[in-house]
């Protein structure tokens, strides 16, 4: 595991920040990467992270990626450092809410829906247009929207993964340009996982979501 760190971080720019996805991996298995220098970390479902975060040392930047449920907002409100996977008004209001009785402000990102597949969440671009005009959204307070995020079709054809990269990176540029312009907050755009991550960041990714590439393949079945 140690040899796939060193020579992944070789591959990632310093201007590039890496977020080694955790999920499935033992207190001892992010214990080890974290030796290795890395503080942020991700993960995909709400229960996992609680059961975690308590764990693990206070200075790790965790980073909830998968979709979230508003019912669980307030379990990881205390402390998340970026929420990846905003996906409607309603869940953005609670979190809102949630920082707000915490005393701080949270971080997100807007998850844009770039993949063929229809099963995946997000805000297609029309969606994240009328969130971001919305009087709702100009009153919040206790959120701030750092860029988007987006998950590519799982496939190995790299033309439609190069193009739905790209098309998150348009988005990103016309939202910065008509509602963040005046926002140097407004920066991340967070695309590419193990298999794909180089071409995700010639594309103009600044977060790389890595897995696999670092903890070796998963095991659901433990
Ligand atoms: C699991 C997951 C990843 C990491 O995938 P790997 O292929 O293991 O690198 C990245 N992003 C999200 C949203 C995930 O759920």
């Amino acid at each position: 595991m140690i040899d796939h760190i060193t020579k992944l971080l070789e591959q990632i720019p310093p201007s590039v920040q890496l977020i080694a996805v955790s999920k499935t991996r033992s207190v001892s298995e992010v214990m080890e990467v974290y030796h290795k220098g890395i503080r942020h970390f991700g993960e995909n479902k709400v229960q996992e992270l609680i059961a975690k975060q308590p764990l693990l040392p206070s200075d790790i930047h965790w980073h909830l990626i998968g979709h979230l449920q508003t019912n669980k907002v307030k379990q990881i409100a205390p402390f998340v450092h970026l929420i990846q996977s905003v996906d409607s008004l309603k869940l953005l209001k609670e979190i809102n809410a949630q920082a707000m009785k915490n005393n701080r402000v949270i971080d997100c990102l807007l998850q844009i829906y770039i993949a063929m597949e229809d099963t995946k969440y997000g805000l297609d671009y029309t969606e994240a247009e009328a969130l971001l005009s919305s009087q709702e959204f100009k009153a919040m307070r206790n959120i701030r929207i750092t860029g988007l995020m987006g998950i590519a079709t799982f496939t190995d054809d790299h033309a439609v993964v190069k193009q739905e990269f790209q098309s998150l990176k348009h988005y990103f540029n016309k939202l910065k340009t008509d509602y963040f312009a005046d926002q140097s907050y407004f920066k991340e755009i967070s695309m590419g996982m193990s298999g794909d991550f180089a071409m995700a960041i010639e594309l103009g990714s600044t977060m790389v979501r890595i897995g696999t590439a670092i903890f070796g393949e998963r095991d659901y079945s433990k």
